[in-house]
C-alpha cells in the first residue's frame, strides 16, 4: 500500500482523529490507521470511519441541547 499523496510507504499504526464541528472540537486518540512514513497522511479503515460518524451524530445532538440551554 502506498500513499495517495506522495507515494510513500504506509505502515499500520495508530493516530489521532480530530473533528471540527460547529460549536465543538473532538479529538479521538489512538484510532487504528495506516500512516504514511513520508508525509504522515493517515488512512482510516472504513469501519473506523463509520463508528466515528455515528459518534459525531450523537455528539451533534447533545451539543445542540447544551448550546440551547438558557436560549
Ligand atoms: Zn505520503
Amino acid at each position: 500500500m502506498e500513499c495517495h499523496y506522495c507515494k510513500g510507504k504506509m505502515v499500520a499504526g495508530k493516530t489521532a482523529y480530530s473533528v471540527n464541528r460547529k460549536g465543538y472540537h473532538l479529538v479521538i486518540d489512538e484510532v487504528p490507521a495506516f500512516v504514511c512514513t513520508q508525509c504522515g497522511e493517515p488512512y482510516f479503515e472504513e469501519k473506523s470511519i463509520q463508528l466515528i460518524q455515528e459518534l459525531i451524530s450523537q455528539v451533534d445532538e447533545r451539543a445542540e441541547k447544551i448550546q440551547a440551554v438558557g436560549a
